[in-house]
């Protein structure tokens, strides 16, 4: 079998720490069954999700928010839009200049401190409101005449109660603000403006999740896109539905008769309907993480934990003897130092390279390692990340599926898809084992939450002006 093979690889390592190389992993191996439960846990999920009774709602982990997004764009816009993206590691400010639909986006990104990550949210809000302002006198439009209409991305899980208001449920990833929850980020931010930059020109038409602007951006690239995808610190997809789809949809029926839901995926299993998956090493990253119990889903394979996953395996394999001559260094031992880049540089060591991977390894003070012990930690790296990307393909094909159409294009944003060597052939390879009716493209929308937040600030003016809620 899989592990098996991985075995095979490993020509030159001595056979009794082959032995337990394949009794530590094995565990991580996730064959067609559980992929299958794992798709089904899903689907089911997302039917409780949309339900119109309340307490059936409850019973699901994920929130298959409507977004009130319910225009794509058209082409031939034109216009000057503004586009927030704050979630991950970056915050940005963009600027989308539309002209008879073509857009070009100039970019600011602007780096949030560990001491403002803390909270109170306040801080994170006027660091907005200031970055804003920086931005608009570094683009000349501080004195403008007119408001620009803003789209926030705000990549919390919200409730979203109408294009320009969601309540924030909880911060996630490296969020730790002790606040903020229960109220709504656009009177958050509108509030910090009043603060730190009074009468700046900018309009907040628009808040969302990076999966619903990257799906924004991702149409604008190709028509054919349907799905969005975070793939970065956090990870999460949104798609267009159909309304007749949505039981629990409150709306109007006006065309098009379509709006984006924001799956909120992350928080998937929450509950323990994906316990039948999850090894030791998960439970230690959850327990140690931000935000304990939550979010467990992510866990399993966004870039917050992927390099403290590949860690603890490592640990796990020195403590057993197999790495290191069992000597696990200060650095090696300490939590989250493994990050996901270093996986990635790891990964990118191509057939015989060491290069990367010994560097990564001086940086834990193990520049002692052996050939065998760079062989073994690059088969580590790579049977993780292979888990990683089938369970997030295993999560977007119940999507794909959903969506039956006989072509669809997924537009995925985050720093692990886009650099990481391995991630988007490792989840095409288990999408086409999937033999779904649709044939699949998976396309880079690089920065697509910032620019998409833009374009829905567009869809947003559309639909006050149509009357579309
Ligand atoms: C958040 C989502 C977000 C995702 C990707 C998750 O932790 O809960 O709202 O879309 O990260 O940034
Ligand atoms: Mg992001």
């Amino acid at each position: 079998d899989a592990v098996a093979n991985r075995m095979e690889r490993l020509t030159d390592v001595a056979s009794a720490k082959k032995q337990k190389f394949e009794e530590i992993l094995k565990p991580l191996y996730l064959g067609e069954d559980k992929i299958k439960r794992l798709m089904d846990v899903m689907e089911e999920q997302m039917k409780l999700a949309t339900s119109k009774d309340e307490n059936t709602r409850k019973k699901s982990d994920i929130l298959m928010a409507v977004t009130h997004v319910r225009c794509l764009l058209q082409g031939g816009e034109n216009g000057d839009y503004l586009g927030l993206d704050l979630g991950g590691t970056n915050f940005r400010v963009v600027r989308v200049q539309l002209k008879d639909g073509m857009a070009s986006t100039t970019t600011k990104y602007y780096t949030l401190t560990e001491q403002v990550l803390s909270g109170p949210c306040a801080g994170v809000f006027d660091f907005i409101a200031e970055s804003i302002k920086d931005f608009l006198q570094q683009e000349n439009l501080i004195n403008s005449d007119s408001k620009i209409p803003l789209g926030f991305t705000f990549s919390f899980p919200s409730t979203q109660l109408a294009l320009n208001s969601a309540i924030l449920l909880t911060w996630t990833k490296s969020f730790k603000c002790p606040d903020g929850v229960g109220s709504d980020s656009v009177q958050l931010l509108e509030q910090a403006i009043a603060r730190k930059a009074p009468g700046l020109p900018v309009d907040i038409v628009a808040v969302m999740s990076d999966t619903t602007s990257t799906l924004m951006a991702g149409n604008y690239l190709d028509k054919k896109c349907r799905i969005g995808v975070i793939l970065g610190t956090g990870s999460n997809a949104a798609f267009v539905e159909h309304l007749e789809n949505i039981e629990k949809y409150g709306g109007d029926f006006k065309e098009p008769k379509q709006v984006l839901v924001n799956v909120e995926w992350g928080c998937m299993g929450d509950s323990g309907c994906l316990d039948f998956y999850k090894t030791e090493f998960e439970k230690e990253i959850d327990q140690h993480s931000n935000h304990v119990n939550s979010f467990t889903f992510e866990k399993s394979f966004a870039g917050m934990y992927l390099g403290e996953f590949v860690r603890l395996v490592l640990v796990k394999l020195t403590n057993e003897g197999v790495l290191f001559n069992g000597h696990v260094t200060e650095e090696l031992a300490t939590r989250w130092k493994f990050t996901s880049g270093f996986v990635t540089k790891i990964d990118s060591d191509k057939d015989k390279e060491t290069t990367n991977t010994r560097n990564i390894l001086e940086k834990l003070n193990l520049s002692t390692a052996s050939d065998e012990d760079i062989a073994i930690v690059r088969e580590v790296c790579d049977f993780v990340v292979q888990r990683a990307s089938y369970i997030v393909a295993a999560a977007l094909a119940v999507l794909i599926r959903h969506v039956n159409l006989p072509e669809v294009t997924v537009a995925i944003d985050g720093s692990l898809y886009e650099h990481h060597p391995k991630f988007h052939n490792y989840m095409m390879e288990l999408i086409s084992q999937l033999n779904l009716h649709t044939q699949v493209k998976l396309i880079l929308a690089k920065d697509g939450s910032g620019q998409g937040a833009a374009f829905a600030a567009v869809a947003a003016l559309r639909q006050i002006e149509e009357n579309i809620v």
